[in-house]
């Protein structure tokens, strides 16, 4: 056991050599910390993070990683993602990558790019499809891989297909037939499927005037505004709705707003929201997850699924 982990860590050194020479990546780091690259701010470090720029980096330092034989985990906005206090192992990418090509209706944009400037930059160049997104802080990439959506609208409906680097290193275009989407899923959220990584996404959208693509937008917004925490830490919705009910009406009807565990908080505002106060760890999150399920369970006979998705390894218990 203890000679794995030494041969790990000297992996996980070779291969910051590696990266600190390659175009397209920056910030490598080893140990660096996760939670400021996260919405709920809480967790561990990555055993070594860095930060890609440009697809080819992107599929460079994961070849780099499985070429060192060390885990790795591409992150995009870290807004979907619950990363455990022990931290991450392996290699973290985040991924910045942020090209956008539009050609009369088609837009083909970089996994890395945030979600709602992909949004502002289509509505500007007149085309409609994509306003639900609008104040959804996530990557494109992160936001296939949950199948994001809000209002009615999600990624499946105008996206057409998809650039992988796929479990054999090769970059292919997948159909979104093949792409497993549901609410809130898609076939990378299946494990066996994780070594899959989204380098592009390319949409099909509609003409419309920009004033009024605009202004459908700037209404999700004013409604994110009025119903949701903005102003504190969170991941958006923390569990899925269960089919035909509303997680958020179950957790409220159970008495659990305003329930707190450490620093974590059922939200006052949104039930289906937990916020973290600064200081919070990633345990205070876990547990009050546990007890509204618990609770609902009990009340309800409802399992809540997650829809937020906890990574990395439990912080290591005192003797
Ligand atoms: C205030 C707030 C409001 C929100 N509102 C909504 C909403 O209305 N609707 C909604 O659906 N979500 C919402 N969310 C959740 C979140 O923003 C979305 O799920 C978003 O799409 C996640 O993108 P991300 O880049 O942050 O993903 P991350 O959290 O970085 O990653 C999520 C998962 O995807 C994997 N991943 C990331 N990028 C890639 C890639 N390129 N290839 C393969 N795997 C990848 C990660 O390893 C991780 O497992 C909200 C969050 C917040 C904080």
């Amino acid at each position: 056991m203890e000679r794995e982990s030494v041969s790990g860590a000297a992996n996980a050194e070779s291969l910051a050599a590696v990266l600190r020479s390659l175009e397209g990546l920056s910030e490598v780091e080893e140990g660096a910390p996760l939670a400021p690259h996260t919405t709920w701010r809480v967790g561990g470090p990555a055993d070594l993070l860095c930060v890609a720029t440009t697809v080819d980096g992107l599929c460079a330092a994961i070849r780099g990683a499985v070429e060192h034989d060390v885990p790795w985990r591409v992150l995009g906005r870290g807004s979907n993602v619950l990363v455990r206090d022990g931290g991450v192992e392996g290699l973290v990418i985040l991924n910045r990558t942020a090209t956008l090509e539009i050609v009369d209706t088609l837009v083909r944009a970089d996994s890395g790019l945030l979600l709602s400037t992909l949004a502002r930059k289509t509505a500007t160049a007149g085309l409609a499809g994509l306003e639900w997104s609008a104040g959804i802080p996530g990557s494109v990439g992160g936001s296939v891989v949950s199948n994001a959506g809000a209002h009615g609208g999600a990624m499946a409906d105008t996206l057409q297909q998809v650039e992988i680097l796929d479990r054999q290193g090769h970059q292919t275009w997948v159909k979104v037939g093949a792409l497993q989407m549901a609410y809130r899923h898609s076939r990378f959220r299946d494990s066996r499927a994780a070594v899959e990584t989204v380098l592009r996404a390319e949409f099909e959208l509609v003409r419309d005037e920009p004033a009024a693509i605009r202004g459908r937008m700037d209404e999700q917004k004013r409604h994110r505004k009025a119903t949701q925490p903005l102003a504190n830490a969170s991941a958006g919705s923390v569990f899925k709705n269960p089919p035909g009910e509303s997680a958020a009406r179950l957790i409220d009807q159970s008495g659990l707003k305003g329930m707190c565990i450490g620093g974590a908080t059922v939200s006052t505002r949104h039930a289906n929201f937990m916020v973290a106060a600064p200081g919070a760890r990633a345990s205070d999150l876990l547990s009050l997850i546990d007890v509204v399920r618990e609770r609902v369970r009990a009340k309800y006979g409802v399992e809540l699924d997650l829809e937020v998705l906890p990574i990395g390894r439990q912080a290591p218990t005192l003797a």
